[in-house]
């Protein structure tokens, strides 16, 4: 069946009315567009939870922190929607940036403390970009759950702590990094690596695996443990490192010695692309999993 693609807010809301009425569970998927594997997942997830699957694509300006990513960030929309047809959603919700903000923004939502360090030191303004989105989606589909990817963890943790600050009544509902058979984690700006950088970008993931197999084994000093991974990656001159970092599980603040999960996240850039990941480690080999949120 062929996914409805609804460009409004109003017509949305109109859709979704009737869905409510009839006693189906809503779950919202918020994506960019340019849909790969890793959305495939959390859409999947979403169908098997939900009796109604939104996808949203929308490229959010105010999250962007430089325009010329903003400008080439890929938007495909007719092969995105046949992307979600096949895979049982319900609506496809793409506004305009005009639909999303009629106006100039004077109201945004600013989650301290988590957003402070990775991502929040490099790119001023961006999870207050994704915050204000992401609590607008959420007020436009009201749904009972909302489904996001561990591969942007920093960002996960800043919907969290604003959903549970705000009490926004969803179910915050976290799937698995989905990666390429070399370990690379599936992103839409992968397709902007030539051949030569795609080569070498599943490095980051084989310095973060570094990072924690060095915790799984007992290692507890963040400094030896960031020093080994970096290690992996100087060995390219094409790489940049922005960050790697070590951070509470939880609330993203670099840790001293490691005694509880933590997680290990990194930003690169080889040439004009930005690739971020993360993993999720115990110490001394308890399961992370088991350790960490259930
Ligand atoms: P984006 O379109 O990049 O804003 O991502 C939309 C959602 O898909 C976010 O919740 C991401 O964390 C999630 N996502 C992106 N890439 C992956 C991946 N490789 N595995 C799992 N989830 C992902």
């Amino acid at each position: 069946m062929t996914a409805q693609v609804i460009p409004t807010i109003q017509e949305l809301r109109g859709a979704l009315a009737s869905i409510r009425s009839a006693g189906r569970t809503i779950g919202l998927v918020p994506t960019m567009g340019a849909l790969h594997a890793g959305h495939g997942r959390l859409i999947e997830t979403a169908r098997r939870e939900t009796g109604c699957v939104v996808v949203s694509i929308f490229v959010n300006p105010i999250q962007f922190d430089r325009s010329d990513d903003y400008e080439r960030y890929p938007r495909p929309l007719s092969i995105d929607v046949e992307f979600c047809s096949a895979r049982g959603v319900d609506f496809v919700f793409a506004p305009s940036a005009k639909e999303m903000y009629p106006d100039t923004e004077r109201a945004f939502v600013e989650v301290a403390g988590v957003s402070e360090h990775l991502c929040g030191q490099f790119r001023p303004g961006h999870f207050r970009g994704v915050a204000t989105v992401v609590l607008k989606l959420l007020n436009i589909v009201q749904p009972d759950r909302a489904y996001f990817g561990e591969k942007d963890a920093q960002q996960l943790a800043v919907i969290r702590r604003m959903v549970s600050d705000l009490n926004v009544p969803v179910a915050i509902v976290e799937v698995p990094t989905v990666r390429d058979a070399d370990g690379l984690a599936l992103s839409s700006r992968n397709q902007h690596l030539s051949p030569e950088e795609r080569r070498i970008a599943p490095m980051l993931s084989l310095a973060l695996k570094t990072a924690r197999d060095l915790i799984s084994g007992g290692e507890t000093r963040p400094a030896a443990i960031k020093r080994e991974a970096l290690r992996i990656l100087e060995e390219y001159s094409e790489v940049r490192v922005e960050y790697l970092e070590i951070v509470g599980a939880e609330d993203m603040q670099p840790t001293g010695e490691i005694t509880g999960p933590v997680r290990v996240a990194g930003a690169i850039w080889i040439g004009k692309t930005r690739l971020i990941d993360n993993v999720l480690c115990a110490p001394g080999g308890a399961h992370p999993t088991q350790t960490a949120r259930g």
